[in-house]
């Protein structure tokens, strides 16, 4: 599971239903990220395409503009890599290009800018989603009474469901018993309050 996960794919609740400490330990994980800090910028590179994003971007920020040369000398990260990870960037409009001519060599030279209100306004829809998702996860917990077998490994399945089971573990075949999922509760209802009053809502 990493950042890509929380990006790239749809959120499922009915699938991802798993016990208080692995549910609170996703919540921080996804929250992370929706932090604007430099951690924050290097985990959005991260999530991107390659650990390598990250070092770029530090030299990208450092200076008004850049070319992959320099890019590449600065990092000791592969040239093709470099261009590679840029286009990616640019994508996303996280970074700018300017094209100019070597007037030796004839070749093309790409300047790479760093574009920081988009780069706000990436974080910014981020954390919309993760918002969503978030408002979709505490609604289906507020709205369900979980059952579990307390063994690790095992996951929680609301009431309809374990009625079917009989109240017996599908996994381990354990009695059900009810689940007090206070914890999470509370663990969403912070993460969820605290986006709303980051993007102003
Ligand atoms: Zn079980």
């Amino acid at each position: 599971m990493n950042l890509v996960w929380i990006i790239g794919k749809r959120f499922k609740p009915k699938l991802r239903i798993y016990s208080g400490e692995v549910v609170v330990s996703k919540i921080e994980r996804i929250f992370m990220l929706s932090n604007i800090d430099d951690a924050t910028l290097a985990r959005v590179a991260q999530a991107l395409g390659e650990e390598d994003a990250i070092k770029m971007i530090e030299i990208l920020k450092s200076s008004e503009e850049t070319t992959d040369d320099e890019i590449a000398n600065k990092t000791m990260i592969r040239l093709n890599s470099v261009r590679k990870i840029l286009y990616k960037l640019y994508d996303r409009s996280l970074v700018s290009l300017r094209r100019t001519r070597d007037p030796k060599t004839g070749w093309f030279i790409f300047h790479w800018r760093l574009q920081p209100d988009q780069l706000e306004g990436f974080i910014l829809s981020r954390k919309r989603q993760v918002l969503e998702k978030l408002d979709v996860r505490l609604a289906y917990e507020e709205n369900h009474d979980f059952y579990y077998c307390y063994t690790a490994g095992c996951k929680r399945v609301p009431f309809e469901e374990a009625v079917e089971l009989v109240f017996k573990c599908p996994t381990c075949g354990k009695p059900l018993m009810h689940y007090e999922n206070e914890r999470i509760l509370i663990a969403l209802s912070k993460k969820v309050e605290q986006l709303r009053k980051e993007l102003g809502e």
